[in-house]
């Protein structure tokens, strides 16, 4: 696979999103494309919904680990109770974020919140951490509110890092950003830091980028030394901007493990397959998620 870890200039380059399944939902996953595993840290990037579930079409994800990263959960609607391994039992409404950091090895479920039906509309995100930070203890933080940079027509919420004087408390290991822009129709303007590569996922609506229009399904790359980005709207439209310093480390990524070797994901892998304490319990009632082995493991090592 050729890397394309980008220039120093600004570019656009907008790729197709893939459709897999996240259990029962059809989901947009803009990253890792082929061609390109990382903006800034930034790794993973799902967009699910909108969807109705039901009785019959549950969202809930069964207990399964997470290795080397953080994992970010987003909602635009509906609700997701969180539960892992670290004892953590938390509500996410939309506004709200979910930020796990696995270091080592944790386990978590994401279930439906006692409800029976209703909406669900989200990202979910995951950051590569550093190899400063990916063998330390794992984390969770619930952010009950985040800050937002002021924008004349639009409302910005910066998840994760700084846009401006809005300065997110969420950790993060590598310098990045993350903002959702809720965009009313007009012109916009968000402020960049040039040493940042950025891209930017649209949910809902229509944004034009320069030249081009940016609609959900697609991953609009922007490259690096830029000082703002300019987005118009004709309607109501949200978008995830995403960014960082290129991620200077070769990642590898299988199943749910953010590695640099296979020998650390086969490790990974046992260790969730024969339930050791690696990853730890869930105090979920739903079975966990079993899964067959990397394509090179070999049992008995
Ligand atoms: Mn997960």
């Amino acid at each position: 696979m050729t890397e394309d870890r980008g220039t120093n200039e600004a570019e656009l380059i907008v790729t197709d999103s893939r459709t897999t399944q996240v259990g029962e939902f059809d989901v947009r996953r803009a990253l890792p494309t082929r061609g390109r595993r990382t903006v800034g840290p930034w790794c993973f990037i799902d967009h699910m919904g909108p969807a109705t579930f039901s009785p019959d079409k549950s969202f809930d994800i069964a207990p399964h680990p997470h290795l080397g990263l953080q994992t970010v959960t987003w909602l635009f609607d509906g609700e997701i109770l969180h539960r892992d391994s670290l004892g953590s039992e938390q509500l996410i409404r939309p506004g709200q974020m979910n930020l796990m950091t696995s270091g080592e090895g944790i386990a978590h479920s994401e279930e439906n919140p006692g409800v029976t039906s209703g909406a669900l509309h989200g990202v979910q995100l995951w950051v590569a951490l550093p190899s400063a930070t990916r063998h330390g203890p794992s984390a969770f933080e619930h952010h009950e509110s985040l800050p937002k940079f002021d924008m004349p027509n639009a409302e910005a919420t910066v998840l994760v890092g700084t846009v401006g004087n809005a300065v997110s408390r969420a950790r993060h290991d590598s310098e990045a950003v993350g903002v959702e822009l809720k965009l009313k129709r007009g012109q916009h303007v968000v402020p960049l830091d040039r040493t940042f590569e950025y891209a930017m996922v649209v949910t809902s609506g229509d944004v034009g980028l320069d030249d081009t229009h940016v609609t959900p399904g697609h991953l609009a790359y922007l490259g690096r030394g830029r000082d703002e980005v300019r987005l118009t709207t004709s309607e109501d439209a949200v978008a995830m901007l995403l960014g960082g310093v290129p991620f200077d480390e070769t990642i590898m990524m299988w199943w749910n493990f953010v590695a640099r070797t296979q020998d650390e994901i086969s490790a990974a892998y046992e260790s969730w397959a024969k339930g050791d304490e690696r990853f730890g319990r869930v105090a979920s009632t739903l079975a966990r998620i079993e899964v067959g082995p990397p394509p090179w493991f070999r049992s008995n090592r």
